[in-house]
């Protein structure tokens, strides 16, 4: 089994209830388990126009899965739950983004992991070094020394978990 990390946001429809839906069909992944769930934390969007606050949260999942096949899978869990790609950076129902996939570095066209903007921004951060303060990147870096030096302007921790449910 392979530990990954993976970032959830939301800035479209019932939000609360998208991420808890999105955490009950990862937990129910093949070959997987839903390992621990971050506190949830509301964001300014970045991005065009006027769009809601975010909220986010990171899950760790043990997974058996190839790592396209994880994205396959999450990919399909967007879709189910209505997300809509009409712009980058646009508001959506539902993101889900691989963080880290065990210690792989991996850099293809479909896919680059750790993610590449997960050091800057702090609603992917803050709930992921919650979850594992003492995590060490693939690179080397302990991932709180870029907690340390990622302001939380913008962020704010709601001090509650989303639970998976339907
Ligand atoms: P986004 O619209 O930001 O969710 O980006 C989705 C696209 O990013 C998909 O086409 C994926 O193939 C690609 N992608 C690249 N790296 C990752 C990653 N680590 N996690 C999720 N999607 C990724």
């Amino acid at each position: 089994m392979i530990t990954t990390y993976i970032a959830l946001g939301s800035n479209l429809g019932d939000s609360r209830q998208l991420l808890a839906s999105a955490l009950a069909a990862m937990a129910e992944l093949v070959d997987s388990e839903l390992d621990a769930v971050s506190p949830t934390y509301r964001s300014r969007a970045i991005g065009p126009g006027q769009q809601r606050d975010y909220l986010n949260l990171v899950a760790r999942l043990r997974t058996a899965l190839p790592v396209t096949e994880l994205l396959t899978a999450l990919q399909q869990i967007e879709a189910d739950h209505g997300r809509e790609r009409r712009e980058r950076w646009g508001a959506r129902t539902l993101d889900l983004d691989i963080l880290l996939y065990g210690d792989a570095r991996i850099d293809t066209p479909s896919l680059t992991v750790p993610h590449p903007r997960m050091a800057e921004r702090n609603f992917v951060l803050y709930p992921l070094t919650d979850l594992a303060p003492d995590l060490v990147l693939p690179c080397g870096t302990p991932v709180g020394r870029w907690r340390e030096s990622c302001s939380d302007a913008g962020l704010e921790a709601l001090g509650d978990s989303i639970e998976p449910g339907r």
